[in-house]
């Protein structure tokens, strides 16, 4: 059975040493005291490794069930769920005036990468809520938010989200789902959603999803879409639950991980349905929950990767094969362990790389929302706008990869599921796939973001690398190993943009055909800069003669071999991008 330790001793790294949140002015940081975030990630650690990890396996190999119209959720999952309700885990970060605990973004994304690591399965039923809940409070009349948000806060309600149809996933536009208005300022929702996560299960009283459907007068196309909050059981004046509304599920998808997720096929029929946001303007509303749930995601990625790494070292350690070719490390035993082997340890650099890069990353992106949604600053806004398809397509991209790497260690051992190493895979997969496939999120990136306000944004961000490289010009610890690569990668990536400048307008395909290498490149970028941001934090800790020097010397070797090994990619990624589009479109599609 696989292992969870969270990493708490990284976490805090981050948030104190790398980020320094507690001087920061954003409202709310100076209570994230080192004492306190401490114990805060001591306890989800605890309830992760003890309560939520153990289920992970069982959730893969029970499933959910639907029976007559109800679904179960795996053996132990209500138990669970309740615990984490009862502990207060859900609101941790939401409103206080609707019950929530009021704390900033950045805690609640490390507490959910730990019970995400643990059983990513489990912790879409809350993460999911999170994200209706968030839509809800930021669009949702005054009435409609006393009704349904401490419920959903409390954790005693949880929510979805309903926008893919059988005929479209992509192309919202041709939604089909309908809205009739009625005389109380309701509507009746119909039609049919697939592969709703979390579409119905028993670990709740109430489900509320949210629904993107057409009323009357809206058009065609994105344009006229409005998004409703559809409650599985209606709700009285006094709060109490009605009459079951029309929405029924129709099926249970079998699918290829997050078995212990249910993925539903939901059935609207005239559904009583309450309109939030603009009538006709439903995507801006839901846009506000898929902007979090894509940076939940691209946690998802690391987040698996994390836990696959962390047993695949174990591993390494135990397994007895072959011998260290400088001479024998474990000479009265038969073999040594794997871990000696310069391969096995390049895969295991590797996934700690990334996985220490993507959580660096991820919290930053964290740090920014939290920068614009408690600070009001619009500058923060538009950079963790431009960053999120990042964070989501490389990191999830990446994060499955790792995660491959993590079974591989185990050779066949990883194959066959007793160690658990082909869940973290089959697991890590649908992360690529869902929120927007990652495809359309270096859509998302080139076609929109790359531009956004005359391309202000992208250019703040390299104007954020120049002045770390100028900062620490002096620095020789730094300079070499990674000041010197971050310059030249963000060379790659600001000639990558200029590129698209020169070359996309006049042939949008030139640019389309490299917007999934320029994600990448962008990503590693990223990556580079958090590996010198992290190298530079650690070096100021020895420098100030900190007791922990074996984490710190770690943590610049582990930064030096992703900057000598992975930034490199940069190069060929920029390659690709300015070979054109010609060469992806020679074939004419009968040609395949
Ligand atoms: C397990 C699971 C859980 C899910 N949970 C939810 C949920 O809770 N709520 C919900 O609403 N949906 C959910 N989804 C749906 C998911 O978000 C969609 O499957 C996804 O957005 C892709 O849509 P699609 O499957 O229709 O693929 P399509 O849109 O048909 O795309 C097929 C392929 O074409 C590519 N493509 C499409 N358009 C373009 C374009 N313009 N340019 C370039 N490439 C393009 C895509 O990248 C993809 O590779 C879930 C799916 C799964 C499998």
């Amino acid at each position: 059975m696989p292992v969870y330790t969270a990493p708490k001793k990284d976490m805090q790294f981050l948030l104190h040493d790398v980020l320094d949140i507690t001087n920061s002015d954003i409202p709310g940081y100076s209570e994230l005291e080192v004492d306190f975030t401490s114990a805060v990630l001591e306890e989800a650690g605890k309830l992760a490794s003890e309560v939520v990890a153990p289920l992970n396996t069982v959730g893969d190999s029970e499933g959910c069930t639907l029976d007559n119209g109800v679904v179960r959720t795996p053996t132990g999952f209500k138990d669970a769920y309740d615990q984490m309700k009862a502990g207060g885990w859900m609101g941790l970060d939401c409103d206080p005036d609707f019950g929530g605990q009021g704390m900033p973004y950045i805690l609640a994304i490390a507490v959910g990468e730990m019970f995400t690591s643990a059983n990513m399965a489990f912790n879409m039923y809350q993460g999911l809520t999170h994200g209706a809940y968030s839509a809800i409070h930021a669009h949702a009349s005054d009435s409609l938010k006393a009704t349904f948000l401490p419920k959903m806060v409390d954790g005693i309600w949880t929510g979805t989200m309903n926008l893919t149809e059988p005929h479209c996933g992509t192309d919202l536009g041709l939604l089909r789902s309908r809205a009739e208005p009625q005389d109380d300022g309701s509507y009746k929702v119909s039609g049919q959603k697939i592969f709703i996560s979390a579409g119905d299960h028993d670990l709740a009283e109430n489900i509320i999803h949210l629904v993107l459907a057409r009323a009357p007068g809206g058009g065609e196309g994105i344009k006229g879409i409005s998004l409703f909050i559809v409650p599985k059981f209606l709700v009285n004046e006094d709060g109490s639950l009605g009459e079951r509304n029309g929405v029924t599920v129709g099926n249970l998808e079998e699918k290829m991980g997050i078995h212990g997720n249910a993925t539903c096929v939901m059935n609207y029929d005239e559904a009583t349905g309450y309109l939030i946001g603009d009538l006709h303007n439903g995507m801006r509303a839901m846009f506000t929950m898929m902007n979090e749930a894509r940076i939940g995601v691209g946690m998802q990625g690391y987040a698996q990767a994390a836990v696959a790494y962390e047993n695949a070292v174990e591993y390494a350690r135990d397994r007895l094969q072959g011998r260290d070719v400088t001479g024998p490390q474990n000479p009265d035993g038969p073999a040594d362990p794997i871990i000696v082997h310069p391969d096995v340890r390049r895969s295991l650099m590797d996934q700690k790389s990334f996985v220490e890069g993507a959580r660096a990353f991820t919290y930053w992106g964290a740090n920014l929302i939290d920068q614009a949604q408690r600070s009001g600053d619009n500058d923060a806004e538009a950079l963790i706008s431009l960053m999120t398809p990042v964070i989501k397509g490389f990191q999830t991209d990446k994060g499955f990869e790792m995660s491959v790497q993590a079974q591989q260690v185990f050779g066949g051992h990883g194959y066959i599921e007793e160690h658990g190493m082909s869940q973290f895979v089959r697991d890590a997969r649908i992360a690529q796939i869902y929120e927007g496939t990652n495809g359309v999120q270096a859509l998302d990136l080139v076609g929109r973001k790359l531009g956004a306000d005359g391309g202000k944004p992208v250019m703040a961000f390299f104007e954020i690398i120049k002045s770390f490289i100028k900062e620490n010009d002096g620095n020789e610890a730094l300079k070499a190993d990674f000041l010197d690569p971050l310059k030249s990668a963000s060379k790659d990536l600001q000639a990558a943009s200029m590129y698209f400048v020169q070359h996309g307008v006049k042939d949008p395909n030139n640019a389309l055909a490299g917007s999934y290498d320029f994600m990448h490149l962008f990503g590693q970028v990223c990556f580079g800069f958090m590996w010198a941001r992290m190298a530079r934090a650690s070096l100021d800790m020895l420098a100030a003669g900190t007791d922990d020097t074996d984490f710190h010397q770690t943590k610049i070797a582990t930064g030096r071999y992703y900057m000598a090994r992975h930034l490199p990619a940069t190069t060929m990624h920029l390659a690709r991008i300015t070979s054109g589009a010609d060469k992806v479109m020679a074939l004419s599609p009968d040609a395949f």
